[in-house]
């Protein structure tokens, strides 16, 4: 099991829902912390208290994981304050509209899922190599159990979460010696991200939401064991009977 107090532990998205989470679970090991967040005024206080729960140190810093300069800045940013990164936890995600496929109209309603989702963390994945090879560190990309099994209303989130597992699939293969890679694939959370989906009421009624901090929990205890997959909470049987 790896020890990761110390280590330096880079978190898009860690300003809510389940990157805060993970945030706490790094920080309760003793683990350096590199925050990142579109809404940098939030990340203060998860910094704050990622100190008082032991992390050693915090760094916060504001981007847009969609912006490729900004993927780069903060990655050297992080290189510069802490002058290594071990793991790279690529949580930063966004749910975009719920609309059926036929009244999706044009592909710009949803281009921002693809790139906060996907392209986002390939490019924040393709500064952060050079940096992770040297410590033998590791990738956790935050997926979803819709990249496996997609919902409906959701068809551009579930192509960016199947696109996302592909891609570290393909990573795995090339660099497996030298990074490792944990693919997340969480079911339903309660979340902003899932508030804000608005999905069917009454199909959102008969699935149990998990909750982040446990779902982080998972994640972290599995990427420090060295698991390839985590899944939470393993609902696929619940997920399948939707019906619109
Ligand atoms: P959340 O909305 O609570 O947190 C997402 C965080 O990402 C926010 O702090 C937000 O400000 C940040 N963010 C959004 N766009 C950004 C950008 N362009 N640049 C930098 N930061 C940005 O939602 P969450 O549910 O905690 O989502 C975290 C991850 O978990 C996402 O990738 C999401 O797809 C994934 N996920 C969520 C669920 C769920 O049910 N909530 C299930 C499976 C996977």
């Amino acid at each position: 099991k790896e020890n990761v107090a110390s280590k330096v532990v880079l978190i898009t998205g860690a300003a809510s829902g389940i990157g805060e989470e993970i945030a706490y679970e790094y920080a309760r090991r003793g683990a350096k912390l590199s925050l990142v967040d579109i809404r940098k005024e939030k990340l203060e206080a998860v910094g704050d208290k990622a100190r008082s729960l032991g992390s050693p140190d915090v760094a916060i810093i504001g981007a847009d994981v969609s912006k490729v300069q900004d993927c780069k800045l903060f990655v050297h940013e992080t290189i510069n304050y802490f002058g290594r990164l071990d793991h790279l936890v690529n949580n930063a995600g966004i749910g975009g509209k719920s609309v059926r496929v036929e009244n999706l109209r044009h592909v710009s309603d949803c281009a921002a899922v693809m790139d906060v989702n996907f392209w986002g963390a390939v490019n924040a994945t393709l500064y952060a190599t050079p940096h992770l090879k040297i410590n033998k560190g590791r990738i956790i990309v935050i997926a979803s159990v819709s990249g496996w099994f997609p919902m409906p209303l959701i068809s551009i989130y579930n192509a960016s979460k199947a696109a996302i597992i592909s891609f570290f699939e393909t990573l795995r293969m090339e660099v497996g010696c030298t990074i490792a890679i944990t693919i997340a694939t969480p079911g339903l959370i309660n979340t902003h991200l899932t508030r804000a989906l608005k999905l069917d009421k009454v199909a959102l009624g008969k699935v149990p939401l998990g909750s982040a901090n446990e779902c982080a929990k998972a994640i972290v205890e599995s990427a420090c064991r060295g698991d390839m997959y985590v899944t939470y909470p393993s609902w696929y049987k619940v997920l399948f009977p939707w019906k619109l």
